[in-house]
């Protein structure tokens, strides 16, 4: 007979494979199903028992493998069926992870489950680059934001007046075809164009790259270093001490 029904949702981190919790690790080891994301680093999924189904439900930019309404019934499908199910999910699974609607169609359908939190990519950057996403005199709040609309390079309908007008750290993630509109609307509105900005494409992972700069010409030098989703942009007060620390990162990155 099979466990009960249960689906843990599990974060596995932005990308290097040691940037998981103990509990999603043991999650991992005691699944009976996989269902896991595009980003998760694909290491991770050697942790799975034998006899464990994986399942990518990985979409790719244009190619969609399994479409939401798909995963949700697959999730209560299969926890209905063998029990303990793992949704391993990239960085956290509550950041910009359509965790709600699957939580939503877990639940309608009388199936328990559990969150697992993650290292969200907006941490793992900061980290990279070696600054703080907040500061006691100069950054009292952190927003996490979407850089991705409804069409391609559309930005979503958020209140930009606010954001360009907080004091505070912004971190976009979904944010590499929209940069220049997203610089745009936030120096339209009143940031800084001046204010330190820095992209970190794929932090974590050996073709990390990390591209410093400022608010105004962030769009134009993440273009010249060819860079690529996934990647989160930060702009704010304290990624100023970034430049620095980025070269260097990327100096030690070289040597080895
Ligand atoms: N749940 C994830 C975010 C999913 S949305 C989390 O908590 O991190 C996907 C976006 O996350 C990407 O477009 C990118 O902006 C960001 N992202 C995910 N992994 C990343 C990585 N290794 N490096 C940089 N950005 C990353």
């Amino acid at each position: 007979m099979s466990a009960l029904p249960f689906v843990s949702f599990v974060g596995a981190g932005p990308g290097d494979p040691e940037l998981i919790t103990v509990k999603a690790l043991r999650r991992l080891r005691e699944a009976a199903v996989i269902v896991h994301d595009r980003l998760v680093p694909t290491e991770l999924l050697d942790h799975a028992c034998e006899g464990a189904e994986v399942i990518d439900a990985g979409k790719a930019p244009g190619r969609h493998c399994l479409g939401q309404a798909e995963i949700n019934r697959l999730l209560v499908d299969r926890a209905r069926r063998r029990g303990r199910v793992v949704r391993l999910k990239g960085g956290d699974p509550g950041v910009f992870g359509r965790l709600a609607e699957e939580i939503g169609a877990v639940r309608a359908a009388g199936v328990r489950f559990e969150i697992v939190p993650g290292v969200t990519a907006a941490t793992a950057a900061a980290a990279r680059a070696g600054i703080s996403l907040t500061d006691r005199a100069s950054a009292s709040a952190v927003t996490f934001v979407t850089g991705s609309g409804h069409g391609d390079g559309d930005l979503p309908a958020l209140d930009w007046g606010a954001l360009a007008r907080g004091r505070g750290t912004l971190a976009f993630y979904m944010a590499v075809s929209a940069l220049p509109a997203i610089a745009e609307a936030l120096t339209a509105l009143g940031r800084d164009a001046g204010e330190a900005a820095l992209v970190v494409e794929r932090c974590g992972r050996p073709d990390e790259q990390i591209v410093a700069g400022r608010l105004g010409d962030i769009a134009e030098r993440a273009q010249r270093a060819a860079v690529r989703a996934p990647a989160l942009l930060l702009v704010g007060p304290t990624v100023a001490a970034a430049s620095t620390t980025a070269r260097h990162v990327a100096i030690t990155a070289a040597a080895g």
